[in-house]
């Protein structure tokens, strides 16, 4: 049985702050520096004196630090890196003073798929492309520790029920939320070279640009004591917790059993909808 790792108290900020974002762009993502670990003595030293880190959004490859001097971000690499890094940095700080947005999911969807060799027949005919927002809320440590990225409302309404849930007793844990377009292609190229077909990796993983995950409101859940994503969590009182006050906080089950996607059931994969949610957002407790 796999045992939770608990979050060290030093990983965990004073306050959810409302200018801790994660902002996306393409195959780029600007992380702020408090929610990244560093890998190496120097890492660790630049990113102390940073705001924020810039790194690819497949790999995570560390690519430069930034820090808000005025109204200016200076940026400063970390290593080398090459003109294709050096053009999408220059590309992403042009879009910065635009507001919150969608990536252009469908084409960027059609890109990776034809790069794996997806071919349109094996997707499933229930799958929509999804759409990457450019900010994400950062929305407390899941339960490895790493930081959690939602929507601004989904992360809300995610520490709402978190809360609600401990008063009943309930330890809810959070196993993985945001994820990329890109990070979703890494996931099949690793799968790809430790030998396995595409559509045995497609009968567990969604195709790029197709994951609930992307949209930033989509939530695995867990709970203390049972391993991640695994269907015996409909059998503990956190799923039932779930079942019965969930939809209060905007959240549902995507994928119940004899679900009209034809998607395995998945009692861990929680999505918030708007049209659920019983109260607007107030700002975080
Ligand atoms: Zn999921």
């Amino acid at each position: 049985m796999t045992r939770p790792i608990r979050v060290p108290a030093n990983r965990r900020p004073p306050v959810l702050r409302s200018d801790q974002q994660l902002l996306t762009f393409a195959d780029l993502e600007h992380w702020p520096a408090m929610t990244l670990r560093a890998r190496s003595n120097l890492h660790a030293r630049r990113i102390a004196l940073a705001d924020g880190v810039i790194r690819s959004a497949g790999l995570g490859h560390y690519l430069a630090v930034t820090k808000r001097i005025d109204r200016n971000l200076e940026i400063r690499a970390l290593g080398r890196f090459g003109t294709a890094e050096t053009q999408s940095i220059r590309q992403w700080q042009a879009t910065l003073k635009q507001p919150s947005r969608c990536l252009p999911a469908p084409k960027n969807a059609k890109a990776y798929c034809h790069a794996l060799g997806i071919a349109k027949s094996e997707l499933r005919m229930s799958q929509l492309p999804q759409l990457q927002p450019t900010h994400l809320r950062f929305a407390g440590w899941d339960r490895y520790a790493r930081a959690l990225w939602l929507t601004e409302k989904a992360a809300l309404a995610w520490q709402r029920m978190r809360i609600a849930a401990r008063h009943c007793g309930i330890e809810l844990q959070a196993i993985s939320g945001f994820r990329s377009y890109a990070y979703q292609h890494v996931i099949f190229v690793r799968k790809r070279k430790r030998g396995q077909s595409l559509r045995e990796i497609l009968r567990v993983n969604t195709a790029p640009g197709f994951s609930e995950h992307h949209t930033g409101r989509a939530l695995d859940i867990g709970c203390p004591d049972e391993p991640p994503a695994e269907i015996s969590f409909e059998n503990t009182r956190a799923f039932e917790w779930l079942c019965t006050n969930a939809r209060r906080f905007g959240f549902s089950l995507s994928y119940p059993k004899g679900n009209p996607f034809g998607i395995d059931y998945e009692p861990w994969h929680w999505c918030w909808h708007e049209a659920h949610a019983d109260r607007p957002s107030e700002g975080f407790p």
